[in-house]
């Protein structure tokens, strides 16, 4: 089926238009500047030069509207009529505990997203934005939501619950929720097919290494833990935000710095991380040349984040009582050889062997083992895809609708 993908933002949205049976990519791009002068649309005809289109996109509405006219355009369009598109498919940040899988959009739906406002303020309302917009741009195309956080939904109570007053948990939904579901378990699925096992036979910690980072314990295919919580801040650090910390430094560094909460909120999502620790960049490869050059601080942040991983993997081995696989992905995950050697470092005991020939001399883009041969547990490097993911589910409810 030819699928669109969109990802909305608040000042973005991204777009991908598929076929879902096979993963082809016909053409992709993104609006910018939303809402804000000088927007513009970068739009790509797969096997063609990217082209710039400057148009006003006042709201996500007629950002939908040049989408619809790049994809038709009869030079750099990839369909003729918009009737060729058979459904589209939605990123939704969070899907609170009402979505365990990705929905067909009707009322009941958008309400349910709604309610998930104050849980992800600064994603759900332009994913319901960008939802509205394609609903009045196609009327009776189906329109699926894909939710971040549906795959972690399986999670035990024990793991995702947090140990504050229960009635937090009531009244606002406080727990753990976890984010980059549809990575999660694309990489988990595609982990099975190359050990060659159905997955419920096998256990296996994914790593989704990138801007923002994050691992969980995948047991029998379904998710156990992970280390994102309530919101995409907790965990291992990342490139710019600090992961877990003790909670009293807010406390603390309102009084000794006179910073406001929302202050400290703000710099915990966008200084700290590598970018805080480092001072030199938030993006691994600067880092890695910085170490390369002396500086300590970029050696010690990498150092900081490989050691948390490392820790994770070791907690998520004792929370399944075992592993079969870990599996590195996303940009850093994929492409950091540094990295990936790093947290396997000192994991042999639990069975996990990173081969370093394998793992410096990998193709580009194709799932492979680095493991030893020697190795009890497979070391895999798998390329992510959830724009794949988004248009499977998608197609697949549309088919069934
Ligand atoms: P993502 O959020 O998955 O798009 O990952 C983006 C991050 O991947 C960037 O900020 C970089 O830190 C990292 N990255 C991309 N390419 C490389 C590379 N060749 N080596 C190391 N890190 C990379």
């Amino acid at each position: 089926m030819k699928i669109l993908v969109i990802n909305a933002g608040s000042s973005s949205l991204k777009y991908q238009l598929m076929e879902s049976d096979n993963g082809e990519v016909f053409a992709k791009g993104l609006c910018e500047r939303i809402g804000i002068d000088g927007s513009r649309l970068k739009h790509e005809k797969i096997g063609q030069d990217s082209v710039v289109i400057e148009v006003p996109m006042p709201t996500h509405s007629e950002a939908i509207a040049a989408v619809i006219e790049a994809l038709t355009d009869a030079d750099h369009g990839v369909i003729n009529s918009l009737e060729e598109i058979e459904a589209v498919g939605h990123r939704v940040v969070h899907g609170g505990e009402k979505f365990a899988a990705s929905a067909i959009i009707d009322d009941d739906v958008k309400a349910a997203i709604r309610d998930c406002f104050p849980l992800a303020p600064l994603h759900n309302p332009p994913n319901m934005t960008g939802i509205e917009a394609c609903e009045k741009a196609m009327p009776g195309v189906p329109m699926v939501a894909v939710f971040d956080t549906a795959f972690h939904q399986t999670m035990p109570d024990y793991a995702y619950m947090y140990a504050l007053p229960y009635e937090y948990y009531e009244k606002h939904a406080v727990r753990r929720y976890g984010f980059h579901g549809t990575s999660h378990k694309f990489v988990s699925d595609q982990a099975a097919e190359l050990i060659g096992k159905p997955k419920d036979e096998l256990k296996i910690i994914t790593l989704h290494l990138g801007n923002g980072s994050s691992i969980s314990a995948v047991d029998q295919g379904r998710c156990v833990d992970t280390t994102m919580g309530l919101t995409p801040l907790a965990g291992v650090p990342m490139g710019t935000r600090c992961g877990d910390i003790d909670p009293a430094i807010v406390k603390f560094l309102a009084d000794s710095e006179d910073l406001t909460v929302a202050e400290i909120d703000n710099i915990m999502n966008k200084q700290s991380g590598m970018l805080g620790v480092s001072g030199v960049s938030s993006d691994f490869r600067d880092l890695g040349a910085a170490k390369d050059e002396g500086n300590k601080r970029a050696e010690l942040a990498l150092n900081m984040f490989m050691y948390q991983c490392r820790k994770v993997v070791g907690s998520y081995v004792a929370a399944m009582g075992g592993v079969d696989a870990i599996v590195f992905t996303a940009g850093v995950g994929e492409n950091d050889k540094g990295v990936r050697e790093g947290i396997c470092d000192g994991l042999e005991f639990i069975g996990i062997e990173i081969d370093q020939d394998k793992n410096r001399n990998l193709e580009r883009g194709k799932p492979t083992n680095v493991a030893k041969d020697s190795s009890k547990v497979a070391v895999l490097v798998i390329p992510t895809d959830e724009e794949l993911v988004i248009a499977m589910d998608t197609a697949e409810l549309a088919k069934n609708k």
